[in-house]
């Protein structure tokens, strides 16, 4: 029967010498695979939307085994995440995010809504950084890692000064600090912005303007429960560290410390220098 699915394709792999096998994340039956007969042809009505990070509505026959990509309609071309590196690189680990963590073949609008609406405001020029460090924290969950952020994950206290603990999963207060020699300090923004991170819905975050050293303070504690609870490691984090080492490679996204003109007309405002 032939299906239409709302997606988009987290990657492709070349197969034989003309075809491809797209990986698609559907807000229907979650992540597929579709075979796209004749795609790497460059005339082929498949090639422009057998590519990575494209937002469309495709048609795939699906029969027994893996289905058929028999045409697709593009939804936005994502021109900017092709095109500027900074978000090329970012909107790559996004996608790995979510294609490592989502199982084949079942719905997952959740983790859908999260990706489009981090590739949306990548592509819109937002800082890529946050929005990826937005993917990281909310998706923690389908690590089996849930962190305890709304209080302290020992006492249940809401009130007091607030600490990250890896062994206690999540923050204690400040009660509770004896529990945890290795607990990583916070301070009231810093608590803020790990609760935005994991809570709030990225499309309702407006501009975000947070210093680097901020971003990668908060980078390395989620960095850190991905690579020593989960043991997950990403490929294209090494390609984002490449091109930290690399300034010259920096474009303007790469140090959003000058808050931006014109803001948005969205629910929350964040913006530390103002506190
Ligand atoms: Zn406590």
């Amino acid at each position: 029967m032939l299906n239409k699915w709302e997606g988009i394709v987290l990657k492709t792999k070349a197969y034989g010498e003309t075809n491809k096998v797209v990986t698609i994340m559907t807000r229907e039956v979650g992540k597929t695979a579709a075979m796209a007969r004749g795609a790497k042809k460059p005339q082929s009505r498949l090639a422009a939307i057998s590519q990575p990070f494209v937002h469309g509505i495709f048609m795939i026959q699906q029969g027994r085994g893996m289905g058929t990509l028999q045409q697709g309609e593009p939804l936005e071309s994502m021109r900017h995440i092709q095109e500027d590196i900074t978000a090329t690189a970012y909107a790559s680990y996004v996608v790995e995010i979510i294609d490592r963590l989502i199982e084949s073949d079942r719905p997952e609008p959740y983790a859908f809504d999260i990706m489009v609406q981090a590739l949306h405001a990548i592509e819109e020029g937002y800082d890529p950084e946050s929005i990826a460090m937005f993917v990281e924290w909310k998706m923690l969950p389908y690590t089996g890692v849930q962190p305890v952020l709304h209080a302290c994950a020992s006492c249940g206290a809401v009130e007091g000064e607030f600490a990250f603990s890896f062994s206690q999963g999540g923050f204690l207060c400040h009660r509770c600090f004896l529990l945890d020699p290795y607990l990583i300090r916070l301070t009231p923004t810093q608590v803020k912005l790990i609760r935005m991170f994991y809570t709030v819905p990225i499309d309702q975050i407006g501009k975000l303007t947070l210093k680097k050293e901020t971003k990668q303070f908060i980078r390395k504690i989620v960095t850190t429960i991905y690579e020593e609870q989960t043991g997950m490691r990403f490929k294209s984090r090494s390609f984002i560290e490449q091109l930290e080492r690399t300034p010259l490679l920096f474009n303007k996204h790469m140090d959003s410390e000058k808050p931006d003109e014109g803001q948005p007309d969205k629910a929350l405002q964040t913006d530390e220098n103002n506190e």
